[in-house]
């Protein structure tokens, strides 16, 4: 039987044997609960990272802890607000001491290796401030090499990336939770595709560019390309 990258699913004893000399990598993964419209379920931060740091622990041999699954406050231009029935949002303080007792923890069954894997874009300064306080608490403890990377999915998704899964184009930029999620197929049944089509059309919101979608809906335009390029279930049509 194959062994589970998922820390959680493991016993401690083999967990400590696959970390204890601190070899072995542990990937964080960091989301939020957080409204993305009407037709998506509100996981796609904590769904992202996760799928993505267990597809990576896989092939070289890491390990995956349990997500974060809160995160820093919704923001207006990237999390649709802080005010968003069923977005519920952590303190900058809260977050940041979870993280720094979580990475602290880690070191003390000898991890030495950690990538933080973001899935909420602002979580991120809160991320570095956690790592950051771990690293300095644990050096004063006498822990010196212990190391951290700081990432987000986001970074890894470059333009060549999209035009291959998307050569069509995509409705949102190919950088949205909802892109990724039909791409992965990731809990297609969580993407309420149908939902979206049948919302009234709603405008645009000033401070958004040309061409997005405002958030808990589609503009015209974009509406009708999501019609012409999702089948409901099956992620994006070829
Ligand atoms: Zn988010």
């Amino acid at each position: 039987m194959t062994r589970s990258v998922m820390i959680a699913e493991l016993a401690w004893p083999e967990y400590d044997r696959l970390v204890r000399h601190g070899k072995t990598t542990v990937l964080l993964p960091i989301g939020a609960l957080e409204q993305h419209g009407h037709h998506m379920s509100m996981n796609p931060d904590v769904l992202l990272p996760t799928a993505m740091a267990e597809r990576v622990a896989r092939s070289i041999d890491a390990l995956v802890a349990p997500p974060i699954a809160y995160g820093y406050k919704s923001q207006q231009k990237s999390g649709g607000g802080n005010h968003m029935p069923g977005t519920t949002s952590l303190d900058g303080l809260t977050l940041t001491s979870m993280l720094k007792d979580v990475l602290k923890e880690f070191a003390r069954h000898g991890v030495r290796k950690v990538a933080m894997v973001n899935g909420h874009f602002e979580n991120s300064m809160f991320i570095v401030e956690g790592v950051d306080l771990a690293i300095r608490e644990l050096r004063w403890e006498g822990i010196k090499d212990f190391s951290v990377v700081a990432l987000s999915y986001w970074d890894f998704v470059t333009d060549e990336t999209i035009r291959t899964i998307y050569p069509r184009g995509h409705v949102e930029g190919g950088r949205s939770p909802a892109s990724h999620i039909p791409a992965l197929r990731l809990l297609p049944d969580q993407t309420r595709l149908d939902t979206v089509l049948g919302m009234p059309v709603i405008g645009q919101a000033g401070f958004r560019r040309e061409g997005q979608a405002p958030a808990g809906g589609l503009c015209r335009r974009n509406r009708a390309r999501a019609a012409d390029r999702f089948r409901p279930g099956l992620g994006v049509s070829r």
